[in-house]
């Protein structure tokens, strides 16, 4: 048993100020829904802590994307047969159920693309590209991944914008009187920013820094590649034009993902690629264009990744998205002690708030080390710039070892990381 299991809430059966809260215990328990969990890694039991790269898929998963291959697979759309009525409706259905999880009302407000940075570049090459004129600027943060600054740049070769980082202070927190200040001082057209930073966990506040740049008449894309998973998405109430997430990070499949748009927006913006499914009529004096979302999706779409993706958001909504954050949280700060303990460790960042991410380096050990012995622990922890070498600049460090957890992770998996980054210590002193 670890030390200081206080970290582990047991039962949240408490009725505060007229809310009942979740009655169901905060330890969760379904590592054993993730098959790939049950295997020993180098001998070791496997402590996967690189979540925020990529999440393992439930069983429930898996099987709705077999049982969707063995009896409904085909083409979508064009189709009159059986088989590709059904897996039209399966396609058409997990278009619905993702407007339902963010809380849209509309599906044709979800464009499925490849996963956050086709959606960022999405936006970047149709609406950025008619909307945006020389010397307008696009507002990012100094968190940024890279998905959310190079086809900035990209198209800033073409269009002449300028892409402006907003300042993160030392803690890893957006400076909020930085940023009202550049909105003030610059021609923003559109704030686009992560809701959680994937380098060092800082979970910023979206709705602040969009009502911000709102009030100023600038457009909002949010970055919700880490944060949907975590928190509950409204992207109403976030007020959002665009928001962008990727399947295989939320339990789903890879090669799936979303672009949300505001309908208006969806409808006035010219598509991005060419091809079958996102026209109306084609023919050699012109072509004209399907309505949104088919006119952002050229070509046969990720089906049954799709399914897929639809499984993981009930999967998810059962566990309960609160309650999964909650029981995260407590590992977290299970883990921040636990690390805290061990010389010559700096975790890098100490957000206001912070989600399931914890990023640290050792004292006269690189983190590709530190990420080798970890493995023969079994322990999987990603180490690099993470995409994001601003944000590492900004922190002095050229890389870092991060820590990241999920539903599936538990105390366990603390205590082999702890143990493992001991070894580590004992290696290099
Ligand atoms: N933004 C953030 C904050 C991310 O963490 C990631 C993935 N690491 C991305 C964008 C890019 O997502 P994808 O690789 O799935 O397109």
């Amino acid at each position: 048993m670890m030390a200081g299991q206080g970290s582990r809430v047991e039962g949240q059966a408490r009725e505060g100020a007229g809310v009942s809260l979740d009655p169901r215990p905060l330890t969760l328990d379904c590592r054993s829904d993730f098959p790939i969990l049950s295997q020993r890694v180098n001998g070791r039991r496997l402590a996967y802590l690189d979540s925020a790269a990529s999440a393992q898929k439930p069983r429930a998963v898996l099987d709705a994307m077999t049982a969707f291959q063995e009896t409904a697979y085909a083409n979508i759309h064009r189709g009159v047969h059986t088989l590709a009525e059904r897996a039209t409706v399966a396609y058409e259905g997990a278009r619905a159920r993702v407007a339902r999880f963010v809380g849209a009302d509309d599906p044709a407000e979800v464009v499925f693309v490849r996963g956050t940075t086709e959606a960022v570049n999405l936006v970047a090459n149709s609406w950025g590209a008619a909307n945006l004129k020389p010397g307008d600027a696009v507002l990012v943060t100094a968190l940024e991944h890279h998905a959310n600054i190079v086809p900035w740049q990209l198209l800033a070769g073409r269009t002449g914008l300028r892409l402006i980082p907003c300042p993160v202070t030392d803690a890893g927190d957006v400076d909020l009187a930085a940023w009202e200040r550049l909105l003030d001082a610059e021609p923003v057209k559109l704030a686009a920013f992560l809701h959680v930073s994937n380098a060092i966990g800082t979970v910023n506040p979206a709705r602040e820094m969009a009502a911000m740049a709102r009030a100023r008449g600038a457009r909002v894309l949010v970055d919700a590649a880490q944060a949907v998973v975590h928190l509950p998405t409204d992207v109403r109430a976030l007020g959002a034009d665009f928001l962008c997430f990727s399947g295989h990070k939320l339990y789903g499949p890879s090669g799936i993902g979303v672009l949300w748009a505001r309908r208006e927006l969806l409808e006035a913006m010219p598509p991005w690629q060419g091809g079958g499914d996102m026209i109306r009529s084609v023919s050699f004096a012109g072509t004209t264009f399907a309505e949104p979302p088919s006119r952002f999706e050229a070509g046969t779409p990720a089906i049954t990744e799709a399914v897929g993706l639809a499984a993981a958001l009930d999967w998810l909504e059962g566990v309960g998205i609160e309650r999964a954050a909650a029981h995260e949280r407590g590992l977290v700060e299970e883990a921040l002690a636990r690390l805290a303990e061990l010389p010559g460790l700096r975790v890098i960042g100490t957000p206001r708030e912070r989600a399931a991410v914890i990023s640290f380096v050792m004292d006269g050990v690189h983190p590709h080390d530190v990420g080798q012995l970890l493995d023969e622990e079994g322990v999987a922890v990603r180490v690099g710039h993470h995409c994001a070498q601003p944000a590492m600049e900004r922190f002095g460090v050229p890389a870092t070892a991060r820590a990241s957890f999920a539903a599936y992770s538990d105390a366990e998996d603390v205590e082999q990381l702890v143990r493992g980054l001991g070894r580590v210590r004992e290696i290099f002193a």
